[in-house]
């Protein structure tokens, strides 16, 4: 009996400050309001997750968000009516931290987990085990306007919510590539599965080598849809 009522305590407590946070009575600290737009460039913490949910269904805020992230990028008019593949909220990226072999095509949604991703993920793991930063990323695309496997559902790639991945060019010249390295037994092939643990937590979806024989020289980064990590 004791302890439920500690609970209903608590639970009065918590909606109490909910209440006085949102109304607008009790001031907290940027970092601990859950309304703060999130930073890409801060440490992700336990509200990232929550702010991620927030910008990918308000695209003003996903905007606002991606301008003060390290992507070079120019946003790009909404498709005409009347295409099988309409394109919504899209940006095209031209570099980030790291040069790219051509620029891509992505959702406002998409560029943020790619931003995500080389600050927190990609370069920090180059640094740590091959001892130099990436300098250029070379991918395969992004936007297509093509279903899955010639079945009936679209490709993320249909609506430029996913990027194809193939290697990594870093500062001494050198490129890590999947077709080369994924099955090696160095430092490459080392970096090659940590950077795919980590495209995980930035991106919704995310297959490589491990996945099956079409990925065997790429990784598929998404947004949206399955939640599959291999
Ligand atoms: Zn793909």
């Amino acid at each position: 009996m004791r302890v439920r009522w500690l609970w209903l305590a608590l639970l009065v407590v918590a909606l109490g400050l909910a209440l006085a946070v949102q109304r607008g009575w009790l001031e907290l600290p940027p970092r601990w309001d859950p309304r703060t737009p999130l930073d890409v460039r801060a440490p992700p913490d336990w509200l990232s997750g929550w702010r991620l949910w927030r910008l990918r269904r308000d695209p003003a805020l996903c905007a606002q968000v991606l301008a003060s992230s390290q992507l070079d990028y120019v946003s790009q008019p909404d498709s005409r009516l009347g295409t099988d593949c309409p394109l919504r909220n899209v940006v095209r990226v031209k570099a980030g931290e790291a040069a790219l072999n051509d620029s891509f095509l992505a959702t406002c949604s998409l560029a943020v987990s790619y931003a995500l991703f080389e600050h927190h993920g990609l370069q920090p793991l180059a640094r740590e085990i091959l001892g130099q930063p990436v300098t250029s990323v070379d991918h395969f695309g992004s936007f297509a306007c093509r279903r899955i496997g010639g079945g009936r559902r679209w490709s993320r790639h249909a609506s430029a919510n996913a990027l194809d991945v193939g290697a990594f060019r870093l500062a001494d010249g050198r490129s890590i590539s999947l077709s080369g390295h994924w099955q090696s037994a160095g430092a490459e092939a080392r970096f090659l599965r940590a950077v795919r643990d980590a495209a995980c937590e930035h991106f919704q979806g995310v297959l490589g080598p491990e996945y099956d024989a079409a990925h065997h020289d790429h990784f598929h980064l998404q947004v949206g849809g399955f939640g599959v990590c291999r």
